[in-house]
């Protein structure tokens, strides 16, 4: 009998439960993938994330097709597709991995119980977390809303997984509707500005693997220390990889754990604790659905953002705001569709602070232009530096972006690759080039003489209206 295997955010052949599922209970699974933007809300999908899913679907088929097997694209609606391919090919059983959008948590629950109506067998399996969202609970019963206690509770209730590896051949399902070609989708750009992306990046499960290995072999070595400097290759660069699901982070943590024994504890203990966060923003995001629009702490729902200025967002989102470490980490994200995480809170922080703008949207182009852009830990990370968030830095803490840049860049070797135009100015002026501007005229004369904002300025503002938010 033939079941489909609905691929979605779990691009990998090893370790994927609903595939191991189907093949377990004795089907010739049909691999399908169902293009329905539609389906997420205000959420759907950016442009980079687009990219790089077209590149992943295609790396899936052709791991498929070396087993003998392939992917047969689809248009959404996603209900309607399934529900006709299982009348066209006598399908017995649909299965696929959980995700846990709001969105696409209510859909794939209305999809389960119609399937169930028509006599089918569907059946939804976790491929994406250590501990699924419901699975952690407070001792009053309750969801955490601070990281410590989640993460203590999750090691608390530690279970090394098993990994498995991609089954070495697939059945040959020939007969039933084969879709539309992958192109058809348009996933990719049609103009390529994002050629710039591939030279740091290897979509698919192939490509997730050298990522965990080269990480584990380089960078985990002093990660601990190493992960805050955005001038090194210091962290593993699987955020993408794990998002599309091209690995299991059960995987990325038995590779972790080998570690241990080879004196570097700590850094083993970072890598995961890391990975733990990843686990508590899929907590957050289940439990509390309205966060990617609304603030988690309610005191900030009257505070006073500033009017938006588009042509100051624009300078932001194109890294023209005149603060080095602030665009350099924007052009790094419009080369690569990836910013370190230390730099994602500086630019984050100037946003929300000296800018004094609604988190929202930062957000929003963070979602259109990373190629890791993941509704959980997107939401997290910028309700985290807003200060408006769950377990968040105090709105009052309001980074400096020049000293972030002197102790996370000292050397200036960040800046000087991300803007070439600066790197002529010596240290200390390229973190703050504005108190030279005849010699920065000289320099770089297409670069903002000043900031957007006057650092002092924008923080005593900002510090104001956090005072005046209760009154
Ligand atoms: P590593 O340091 O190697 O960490 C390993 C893995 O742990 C990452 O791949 C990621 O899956 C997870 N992780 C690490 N840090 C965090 C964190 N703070 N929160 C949640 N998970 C984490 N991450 C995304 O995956 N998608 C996003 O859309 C996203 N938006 C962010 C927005 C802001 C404003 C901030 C401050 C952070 C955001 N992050 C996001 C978290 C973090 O910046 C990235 O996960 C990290 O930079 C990815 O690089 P890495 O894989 O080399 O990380």
């Amino acid at each position: 009998p033939v079941a489909l295997v609905w691929f979605r955010n779990d691009l990998r052949l090893a370790d994927n439960p609903a595939l191991r599922a189907a093949l377990e209970a004795g089907y010739a699974p049909v691999p399908v993938y169902i293009h329905a933007p539609d389906e997420h809300g205000s959420w759907r999908p950016g442009a980079a994330s687009d990219a790089w899913r077209h590149r992943a679907l295609a790396a899936l088929d052709a791991d498929l097709r070396k087993r003998g097997s392939h992917l047969r694209h689809f248009f959404g609606p996603s209900l309607a597709t399934l529900q006709s391919l299982v009348l066209a090919m006598g399908a017995r059983a649909v299965f696929w991995n959980r995700r846990y959008e709001p969105y696409i948590e209510r859909r794939d629950t209305r999809i389960k119980q119609a399937l169930r109506r028509m006599g089918v067998r569907a059946e939804s399996h976790n491929s994406a977390l250590l501990f699924e969202p419901w699975t952690l609970r407070t001792k009053q019963g309750g969801p955490f809303k601070v990281f410590t206690p989640f993460w203590r509770a999750a090691l608390a209730d530690w279970r090394d997984a098993a990994c498995w590896p991609a089954p070495a051949s697939l059945p040959d399902v020939a007969e039933g509707p084969e879709g539309v070609p992958l192109a058809a989708l348009k996933l990719a750009p049609a103009l390529d500005w994002d050629a710039s992306f591939w030279p740091h990046w290897t979509p698919g499960e192939g490509g997730a693997q050298a990522a965990l290995d080269t990480f584990v072999e380089g960078a985990l070595r002093g990660y601990a220390q190493q992960r805050d400097r955005p001038d090194r290759v210091g962290t593993s660069r699987l955020s993408p990889h794990l998002h599309f699901g091209e690995i299991a982070p059960w995987r990325a943590v038995a590779a972790l754990q080998a570690e241990r024994n080879a004196g570097n504890a700590g850094d083993v203990d970072a890598a995961i604790r890391e990975l733990g966060w990843r686990e508590f923003a899929h907590h957050l995001l289940h439990h509390f659905p309205d966060t990617p629009e609304q603030n988690f702490n309610p005191r900030f729902n009257d505070f006073a953002w500033a009017r938006l200025s588009p042509l100051k967002l624009e300078a932001w989102q194109q890294g023209r705001t005149g603060v080095p470490i602030v665009d350099a980490g924007l052009r790094e994200l419009w080369a690569t569709g990836w910013m370190h995480n230390r730099v994602r809170m500086i630019v984050a922080s100037y946003l929300t602070k000296h800018l004094r703008y609604h988190w929202r949207h930062g957000a929003r182009w963070f979602w259109d232009t990373l190629v890791d852009a993941d509704l959980a830990n997107n939401t997290l990370g910028w309700q985290w530096v807003a200060g408006t968030g769950a377990d968040a830095a105090p709105y009052f803490r309001i980074f400096n972006p020049v000293t972030q840049a002197e102790k996370f860049d000292p050397d200036g070797a960040y800046i000087a690759r991300w803007l070439p135009e600066l790197a002529p100015l010596p240290l200390p002026l390229r973190f703050a080039p504005w108190q030279d501007p005849a010699r920065l005229r000289r320099v770089a004369p297409d670069y903002p003489p000043q900031p957007l904002v006057d650092l002092a300025a924008g923080r005593d503002a900002a510090l104001q209206a956090y005072r005046g938010r209760d009154s």
